[in-house]
């Protein structure tokens, strides 16, 4: 995948900050043996200096066969000190790699790259920063479950659904759908008249999962369409679309807000139809009726939707419950 030039800067200077994290805190530990272990300090110095010597063989032009052989004695002693070193760390109750490097990622030693290939570890960097730029140009606040509060569908009497009770259904299912998230969990339409809860409820999906590690993009639909715009008539870098397919949950907050052309449309399709055939979710959030949807999209667009697990949100708009109840 092509990243662009600030998700690279991104990984790499998180990848520096690994690799100096390591540094120092190897660097710390060996001062604290040295100041409680000073004889284990001393043989751990002893070794170092085995690979000082390494490099005087290396430079003192002695014959090949010759340095071959003394390199190899001094491999053998330098392992054979490791060893001591380490029995002497554990019999103290250190862990044996007390003095080693502890790397953010053992693969790579935290240099993001191994014998020429990008490291697994630098590839979920680059995504995890390019969605974080994508995630802020198409940017929704973020919400924790705990701030939902159920008492703004208090009392609340619709199609003779008791309210409050349903919505406490529909948040208890997005919570459970959060904890027993899977790449293969399935999309979902949430839909309902503006302010009910579902760009909240959608934004607290984002979070749990971003926290989780799962890579989430979550952008209001207008403003994502501008983006994509914006890339395919070259008057911004970036890969979006790329981006959202590779991504393990896409949510699109307000469909049928954003302005319609051919090229919104065939977007929306091809991202929804790209979601199903990969078998990774999507959630949509929108204020149309699911009835109401094929008066403006096309049969196949509505066809894909409504095979969604489809969320009904009731209630009253909340800004104007926050008003009647003086919040
Ligand atoms: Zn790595």
């Amino acid at each position: 995948m092509r990243y662009t030039k600030s998700a690279y800067d991104a990984a790499e200077q998180i990848m520096q900050d690994r690799l100096r994290k390591a540094e120092e805190e190897r660097a710390e530990r060996i001062e604290e043996i040295r100041q409680k272990l000073p004889e284990v300090y001393s043989l751990f110095m002893s070794m170092r200096s085995v690979g000082y010597g390494m490099l005087s063989v290396i430079g003192s032009g002695v014959g090949r066969e010759d340095a071959r052989a003394k390199m190899k004695a001094l491999r053998e002693q330098n392992e054979s000190t490791r060893e001591t070193v380490r029995g002497m760390l554990r019999s103290f109750g250190y862990p044996e790699d007390y003095l080693e490097y502890h790397y953010f990622c053992s693969t790579c030693s935290d240099r993001g790259y191994k014998e020429g290939k990008r490291c697994g570890c630098m590839e979920k960097l680059l995504k995890e920063q390019s969605i974080r730029e994508l995630n802020k140009n198409c940017s929704i606040k973020l919400h924790d479950f705990s701030e939902f509060d159920l008492n703004f569908y208090r009392g609340i009497k619709q199609e003779g659904y008791d309210v409050m009770s349903k919505m406490e259904m529909i948040y208890r299912y997005c919570v459970d759908y959060s904890m027993d998230f899977r790449e293969d969990s399935p999309s979902m339409l949430f839909y309902g008249k503006t302010g009910l809860g579902k760009t909240f409820l959608s934004s607290c999906i984002a979070k749990y999962l971003i926290e989780q590690g799962y890579t989430v993009f979550f952008g209001s639909i207008i403003k994502f369409f501008r983006q994509l715009e914006d890339e395919q008539f070259g008057r911004k870098e970036g890969n979006s679309f790329e981006i959202i397919s590779d991504a393990d949950l896409v949510i699109l907050d307000d469909l049928g807000s954003e302005f319609k052309t051919s090229f919104t449309e065939s977007k929306l399709y091809e991202i929804l139809n790209e979601r199903m055939n990969s078998g990774k979710p999507v959630i949509v959030s929108t204020n149309i009726d699911v009835t109401e949807l094929d008066k403006k999209y096309n049969e196949r667009i509505v066809s894909r939707l409504v095979s969604f697990t489809t969320v009904e949100f009731m209630g009253n708009d909340i800004r104007q419950e926050i008003r009647r109840l003086g919040r």
